[in-house]
């Protein structure tokens, strides 16, 4: 899903620029660079997953391969402007993280060969090339020092862009050679824009937004995955616990124990959130992540003790840590989770 959302945002119309919430001053950079014709030939793009990097990324590379850019953006009517749209530019070429095997999605050193040849053609349609990198965080070591060759001795008229969601975990030769542009999370109105130009309905908004940390790629990812129904299954859970019967927990543990490992790690995850506010609550705070949940979770607060939230809060990293390492079934991790939470309660 996460990957149909960025495909989305990928074939964005390259005059989209404006589409990027937020970021008013990084994009009033980047337009003054493009503008001047100063931009430095390899830029980095870092900042939270889901804030506009890779499609701002993407609207720079429609810039710089314009054939007639106006103020420096991609005018979005000519041949190169019609090529980026359609994703056929042959001047244009991305690399994103490839899965093999178990193992995580990575850049392979394979792709950085293939780059390399790319980066070295002479360009066909514009006056450059355009490489564009998503995840090079992804990049194992040899792959990252094939990169930093490439970046340490351009070739021909080659510009390189790189998005990253893990700026720390780069070679520092590779964050020396890029100029840095930070992504810092959006703000909550920022956020509510991007939601409703998506067409999110206005009552799902502000929870979507509370729970995805100034992410919109991440909101829109929760909206698709009717999250809110989700959390929905975890609160009631929540709420039903201390009238669990054996049976009981035994009938929920066979339901969750059924889901994907990353769905159960993502239902204990609401559920240390409500945890969360339980605790802001007997903390006499207002502010909760589940605003709208306010009513119920005040109910529950008046139901349990301060200490039992503190065990809830430690037994649900206890299973979701069991589940993460496999070191249980999700089951029985789960099932021993609601016997140790409802007992206490
Ligand atoms: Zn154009």
């Amino acid at each position: 899903m996460a990957e149909e959302i960025a495909a989305a945002l990928v074939t964005a119309a390259p005059d989209e620029w404006d589409a990027v919430a937020g970021h008013a001053r990084t994009k009033a950079r980047l337009q003054v660079l493009l503008r001047e014709k100063r931009m430095p030939h390899a830029v980095l793009f870092s900042g939270p997953r889901g804030v506009g990097k890779w499609k701002l990324a993407t609207a720079t590379a429609a810039a710089l391969l314009c054939m007639s850019p106006k103020d420096g953006l991609a005018c979005g009517g000519c041949e190169s402007c019609r090529h980026m749209a359609a994703g056929t530019h042959p001047d244009f070429y991305a690399v994103t993280p490839e899965k093999s095997g178990k193992a995580a999605r990575s850049i392979k050193i394979e792709q950085i060969r293939d780059l390399r040849a790319e980066a070295a053609r002479v360009p066909r349609l514009s006056a450059r090339r355009v490489i564009l990198l998503d995840d090079v965080e992804t990049m194992n070591d040899a792959a990252a020092n094939a990169l930093l060759k490439t970046l340490e001795e351009p070739a021909g008229n080659t510009s390189f862009l790189l998005v990253t969601g893990a700026r720390q975990a780069l070679l520092p030769t590779i964050l020396s050679r890029c100029m840095g542009l930070q992504f810092p999370p959006l703000g909550d109105d920022a956020m509510v824009r991007v939601l409703a130009v998506q067409g999110v309905p206005e009552d799902v908004r502000a929870p979507l937004v509370a729970l995805s940390e100034g992410s919109a790629g991440r909101a829109l990812q929760l909206f698709e995955e009717d999250a809110l129904s989700f959390r929905e299954d975890a609160l009631s859970a929540l709420e039903s616990l201390s009238r669990l019967s054996v049976e009981d927990v035994f009938a929920l543990g066979a339901r969750l124990g059924t889901m994907e490992r990353e769905r159960l790690l993502e239902w204990l995850r609401y559920f240390r959130l409500f945890i969360r506010d339980l605790l802001a609550i007997y903390g006499g705070s207002a502010a909760l992540l589940n605003s709208d949940l306010e009513a119920r979770l005040f109910a529950l607060s008046g139901q349990f003790s301060k200490a039992w939230a503190f065990v809830v809060a430690r037994e649900a990293a206890e299973a979701a840590r069991r589940i993460e390492t496999s070191n249980a079934t999700p089951r029985l991790a789960i099932e021993s989770f609601l016997f140790r939470a409802g007992k206490k309660s």
